[in-house]
């Protein structure tokens, strides 16, 4: 990844309504994308997607919904959260069962 840049800064609208050149003008000082190019490794310089740092192309829009949200979820086995749970009770699970282990030499 690239380095952090501060991204939400954007410029305002001027309040009387804009004509095409401004709006191209104003277009055109939106915040670009900080990925990296395939081709030479040079910045990409896209304009980046609202509230984010990469452009269309690099992930600006990226995912689908996240949790109940997803037309997928049924029951959220899955998720991130539920996964951490399962990996920290096994951790648990694998240092009792170590303790047990250790008990059993001692008696
Ligand atoms: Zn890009």
């Amino acid at each position: 990844m690239g380095v952090a840049m501060e991204n939400d800064e954007r410029p305002e609208a001027p309040a009387e309504k804009p004509g095409w050149l401004t709006s191209l003008e104003i277009a055109r000082q939106a915040l670009r994308c900080r990925a990296r190019r395939k081709s030479d490794g040079g910045q990409c310089r896209g304009p980046a997607v609202s509230g984010r740092p990469v452009c269309r192309l690099h992930g600006g829009k990226g995912g689908g919904p996240r949790g109940s949200r997803n037309g997928r979820y049924t029951h959220g086995y899955h998720t991130k959260e539920a996964k951490a749970e399962l990996k920290q009770m096994r951790a648990e699970m694998r240092e009792l069962r170590e303790l047990m282990r250790a008990g059993e030499d001692v008696f």
